[in-house]
């Protein structure tokens, strides 16, 4: 299982209900579960509830989206970004480094 954290981006390979590896029904009937194809950042990782709002003992995680989407593990694959090229980068420094200051 991929090892999740706040920052990964994912893409959702998997929609609608499955049993994960646990044998667990996962739904995904839930209104912000995010569609297939969607691609997101990790703000938060969590143990999925269940309907009675125990914690799911699966093992599955459920990855929390900035946009406010939830979804469990087994659904997402990791997307890594290739490489920062010199251009790249050029752009990281200008955004991360002294901001300009502007009157309001
Ligand atoms: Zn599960």
């Amino acid at each position: 299982m991929a090892d999740w954290q706040p920052g990964d981006l994912a893409l959702c390979v998997r929609a609608g209900a499955f049993r994960c590896s646990s044998r667990q029904l996962h739904t995904g009937k839930s209104r912000d579960t995010p569609r297939r194809g969607f691609v997101g950042k990790v703000i938060a990782t969590t143990i999925p509830p269940l309907n009675d709002g125990s914690d799911c003992k699966c093992g599955c995680v459920l990855l929390i989206f900035e946009g406010g989407e939830k979804g469990v593990s087994p659904r997402f694959v990791k997307v890594t970004p290739p490489k920062a090229d010199e251009f790249d980068k050029e752009v990281i420094s200008l955004m991360t480094t002294n901001p300009s200051k502007v009157e309001a």
